[in-house]
């Protein structure tokens, strides 16, 4: 099989998946933004999904992300889902289209000045950590989202566009997706533009598309499990 072929075929599975979460909930499929997310595959695949219709990429490091994106030739929209240091802002803010992964004044400062001197505009997340894992996931604590959106909101050549989270593994994730979304209802009282919710990954999407998620983020369902990063 041609990994055209191979990526058609997964894609399609997971659109399958898609669709029926959508009608078990009541949902429709327009509703909710399929990110792909590629790290560790190469700008070649993201061109192939893009042909095949996938308008949203992800990726989680600098500068794996610059240099594919630097090759890819077809239009996509540029996430960044990753854990950023401040150090790296202004370097992502150059290229990245939306930052998912917006977790601390201080990054979002340095995004802002990265847009800044870019002259670009830059969509962001803001991403909580709902403390649900002891390993110590990146994010805001749900008590800091306002405060963090409100300056997002305020800082220049940058737009608040919503919330993130990513699930704890090996429990059900429903609880953190609910929490999500709730703190995204009471966020958009105040900032009506702030309408993402990003949440949901290669094994429990179907419990994010039924919390209300409208961005998914999927990577090895599509193209394949990723080798151990070393
Ligand atoms: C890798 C990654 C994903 C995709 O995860 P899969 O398990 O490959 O579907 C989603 N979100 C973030 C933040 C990631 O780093």
């Amino acid at each position: 099989m041609s990994r055209r072929d191979e990526l058609a075929a997964n894609l399609e599975a997971v659109e399958e998946r898609i669709g029926a979460a959508c009608s078990a909930a009541g949902r429709s499929r327009d509703e909710i933004t399929l990110v792909v997310v590629t790290k560790t595959y190469p700008a070649s695949d993201v061109d192939l999904l893009a042909e095949l219709g996938v308008t949203d990429i992800g990726e989680n490091r600098h500068p794996e992300a610059e240099d594919k994106w630097a090759e890819v030739t077809h239009p996509v929209r540029r996430h960044f889902v990753g854990g950023l240091q401040t150090n790296k802002a202004g370097a992502v803010a150059r290229y990245a289209d939306i930052v998912q992964s917006v977790d601390r004044l201080k990054l979002a400062r340095s995004l802002s000045r990265g847009a800044e001197t870019a002259d670009r505009e830059l969509g962001c997340l803001v991403q909580v950590d709902f403390g649900t894992d002891a390993s110590g996931r990146s994010g805001a604590a749900p008590a800091d989202v306002d405060a963090l959106a409100d300056e997002i909101a305020s800082l220049s050549n940058l737009r608040l566009d919503g919330v993130m989270t990513v699930a704890p593994l090996g429990v059900d994730p429903r609880p953190v997706f609910d929490q999500l979304a709730a703190l995204a209802a009471a966020l958009r009282s105040g900032h009506p533009g702030a309408v993402v919710v990003s949440a949901g990954m290669s094994d429990d999407f179907e419990s994010a598309v039924e919390a209300g998620a409208t961005h998914l983020r999927v990577g090895r369902s599509i193209l394949g499990e990723r080798p151990p990063l070393g």
